[in-house]
């Protein structure tokens, strides 16, 4: 429980590796923040069930990280009830699959902002309060595609290669400032957003949905298996440690060996 008294605030955190961090950080005592998409009813059994598991307060809101507005008032409500967000962890995002000659041009600017400039958004509105308390943690969930790249993703190759320079610029912004900002590149992890993107690949590259699975998503990676939502929270967690506070300014690959190819 080494987060108690600790708040965080997870974007898109109603599904996949989001709910994953809000609840290991609920788990260790933080207080969190949910943040994203769904249907009313499932979001607010997961928030309960923050609360009833962990015994910690655990809030929703529905901000769309699209939005500099609603983002500004997510962050402001949060610092109203908890006073600060100690950890911020960014990991809202969408993917969307096309030759770039055809990728639509609202689907590029919905993966700039969701994936990339929210990031941004959340890190202007928190920093001020977190540096007040001289302790903070930033967390941005890259991909391997911060370092790598695939065909018919450009717009989130793009966002992903933005959130590793992001990450870096502001680590050094806030080094002594007890704030450390690190990002973390999971490879394939099954989630609705890897499951979501299935059909536009069997469409792009022709293939049976077997084909992409084994063939496009997990030919990338070594040990051919997914990485786990849990995994990836471990490691967040492991970041609001004492013993991570030297780590800041990177981006940690959790790819089962993609990129050391
Ligand atoms: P997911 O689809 O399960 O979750 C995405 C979350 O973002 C959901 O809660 C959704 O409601 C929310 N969201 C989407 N648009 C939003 C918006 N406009 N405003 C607020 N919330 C919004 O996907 P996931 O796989 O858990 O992805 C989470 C993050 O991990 C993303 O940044 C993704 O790029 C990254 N990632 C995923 C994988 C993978 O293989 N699944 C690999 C590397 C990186």
């Amino acid at each position: 429980m080494f987060l108690k008294d600790r708040t965080a605030l997870v974007t898109g955190s109603t599904s996949g590796i989001g709910l994953a961090y809000a609840r290991a950080l609920a788990a260790e005592g933080a207080n969190v923040v949910i943040n994203g998409f769904g249907e009313a009813d499932a979001i607010e059994k997961e928030r309960a069930g923050i609360e009833k598991d962990f015994k910690v307060k655990a809030r929703y809101s529905a901000a769309n990280m699209m939005k500099p507005d609603e983002i500004a008032a997510m962050v402001a409500e949060a610092e109203k009830e908890f006073g600060a967000i100690d950890i911020l962890v960014n990991n809202a995002g969408i993917q969307h699959v096309a030759p770039v000659e055809e990728f639509p041009i609202e689907k590029w600017d919905q993966i700039i902002a969701i994936n990339l400039s929210s990031a941004f958004h959340t890190t202007r509105a928190a920093l001020p309060k977190m540096k007040a308390k001289g302790w903070g943690r930033i967390i941005n969930t890259a991909s391997a595609h911060a370092f790598v790249a695939s065909p018919f993703k450009s717009a989130y190759v793009s966002a992903k290669h933005g959130i590793a320079g992001f990450t870096k610029t502001v680590a050094l912004e806030v080094a002594t400032n007890g704030i450390t900002v690190n990002a973390i590149a999971p490879g394939y992890v099954w989630t609705p957003l890897v499951e979501k993107q299935i059909p536009d690949t069997m469409k792009a590259r022709n293939m049976t949905k077997e084909q992409v699975i084994n063939d496009v998503l997990l030919l990338a990676q070594p040990t051919k298996e997914f990485v786990t939502v849990e995994q990836v929270a471990a490691l967040a967690v492991f970041l609001c440690t004492d013993a991570a506070k030297s780590i800041t300014g990177t981006t940690l690959p959790m790819d089962g060996g993609w990129t050391a190819a």
